[in-house]
């Protein structure tokens, strides 16, 4: 098996374009291709006996769309499809759950605020983001990036997003799911999104992580420019612990790279890293910095105005952490928003 930083992994290599590995008896892999550098997303199929599950769906694009017909039409084609679930909300993961939805007459079964963070995210508009983008960057300090990031961007998800379903069944997170003959429990994972639901089941030692935990790459991990105050590093670093206390031996499907065994080790590394770029944030701000200032040392390189959106959300994540930790306090004239170290934690 290979080992990489200390995870275990028993798969070399995923499923090509169109075909399943059934990773663990009747739960099959897939994956569908992303247009970025992480070009892909893992898929979960359940055979539920009488019909399949989905888990996750990948982007509204036409690319995906020929690939789950291909696999509908081939792997799955014996039985129906019964439902979608998603674990959260991004566009990789529910971008065709409206499209599989209404093609196949089955319900999207997701969290609460993971349906209503689509829903609002889908309907918004243009004329009503380009003022909040504009005030977000300007008083960050990146007014070069304004005119190019609101020019680029406009609303991205609802192009990645096919229209969202109706029939909705609202996962209650305090009632396993059946699925593949087991329980599932669902475990709630904050700070990446909303509500993230993860599923566990305890007979087969298997986990779901959504992007909750996903091996050798970092978290983005963001704060969004309609709800500038929030701490959802607070609320990811707090929620891992939920998976942090599940057993040693879990195996973990996550959605992106490969499946692996050391869940203790993986949520140890990620609290690590955060809590070292959390340094890299408190020392910026020693002299009073800017979101631009503390960006530029967190990440030392240049990005397009996709990934700037992305880098600030993080940065500010991790600011309003030390905010909220009393180690920091933001001055705003109102146009320029600066942090400094407050005297008292020095
Ligand atoms: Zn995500």
């Amino acid at each position: 098996m290979k080992v990489v930083d200390g995870l275990r992994f028993p798969f070399s290599e995923a499923p090509a374009p169109g075909t399943l590995i059934e990773v663990v008896p009747r739960l099959h892999w897939l994956r569908m291709p992303l247009p970025y550098a992480l070009n892909h997303i893992n898929l979960w199929v359940l055979d539920d006996g009488d019909g399949w599950t989905v888990v996750d769906t990948g982007l509204c694009t036409s690319e995906t769309q020929g690939l789950w017909k291909q696999i509908f039409a081939v792997p799955l084609k014996d039985k129906p499809l019964l439902r979608v679930i998603c674990t959260h909300f991004h566009p990789d993961h529910i971008g065709l759950a409206g499209w599989l939805a209404e093609k196949y007459q089955v319900p999207l079964w997701v969290t609460e605020k993971e349906i209503k963070a689509a829903r609002t995210t889908f309907e918004q508009n243009e004329n009503v983001m380009t003022p909040i983008l504009t005030e977000h960057y300007s008083r960050a300090g990146l007014n070069d990036a304004i005119a190019q990031a609101v020019a680029t961007r406009g609303n991205s998800y609802s192009r990645r997003v096919h229209r969202l379903p109706e029939n909705v069944i609202i996962i209650d997170p305090s009632k396993p799911i059946e699925a593949a003959g087991k329980h599932w429990r669902v475990i709630i994972g904050e700070g990446h999104s909303p509500e993230l639901a993860a599923l566990y089941s305890e007979d087969l030692g298997v986990l779901i992580s959504g992007d909750q935990v996903l091996p050798g790459i970092s978290h983005n991990v963001s704060v969004r420019p309609t709800e500038p105050g929030m701490n959802p590093l607070a609320k990811f670093l707090g929620t891992l612990l939920r998976f942090s206390a599940l057993p040693e031996d879990t195996f973990v499907l996550p959605s992106h790279k490969l499946p692996f065994y050391g869940l203790q080790l993986r949520v140890e590394q990620l609290i690590k890293h955060h809590h070292e770029r959390l340094d890299v944030a408190r020392k910026a701000c020693r002299l009073g910095a800017s979101v631009s200032d503390v960006l530029k040392i967190m990440f030392e390189r240049d990005f397009d105005a996709h990934q700037l959106h992305f880098a600030l959300g993080e940065t500010l994540a991790h600011l309003n952490f030390l905010v909220a930790t009393g180690e920091i306090e933001m001055v705003s004239d109102g146009e320029l928003d600066l942090y400094h170290t407050l005297a008292t934690a020095a």
